[in-house]
């Protein structure tokens, strides 16, 4: 283990990526595709990447529940980018659509939407239901 190094597994590809830790904020991107990997954006996961994704990369990942039809989930979309934006480098952000991933959403109980998790390593540590400021959005992050 290279404790310089962490890994990042690409949203798109599904490769695992070994990024310098302190090159994680110089907007890195995917080895094999090529996509940005940590650009202030969030990553879409899906019934198929959730788990390579969560279970492999090494920073600390929030999960937004959201689906289309949902009023608060339109309202926190915005919020949720700042945050992305704000905790590039240190954190990654990612949207689960509820309705299109139902496995991702049972498997999480997800009962009201928007509901946010923070997972360390692919465990939960966190979560929170409701729409949130980007401010608040950060410090559930952290
Ligand atoms: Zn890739």
């Amino acid at each position: 283990m290279n404790t310089a190094l962490a890994h990042v597994v690409c949203a798109r590809c599904g490769a695992k990526n070994r990024i310098a830790r302190d090159r994680l904020r110089d907007e890195p991107v995917c080895g094999r595709c090529g996509q940005a990997l940590l650009d202030g954006h969030p990553v879409e996961l899906t019934d198929a990447n959730f788990d390579a994704v969560a279970q492999g990369t090494e920073l600390p990942l929030v999960v937004d529940f959201w689906a289309p039809w949902c009023g608060p989930c339109r309202t926190m979309a915005p919020q949720f980018e700042q945050a992305a934006a704000q905790l590039r480098g240190q954190a990654l952000l990612a949207k689960v659509n509820s309705d299109d991933n139902p496995g991702v959403a049972a498997r999480f109980a997800i009962r009201s939407i928007p509901t946010i998790v923070r997972l360390e390593r692919g465990h939960e540590v966190a979560r929170q239901s409701g729409a949130l400021p980007a401010a608040q959005i950060v410090r559930f992050a952290g």
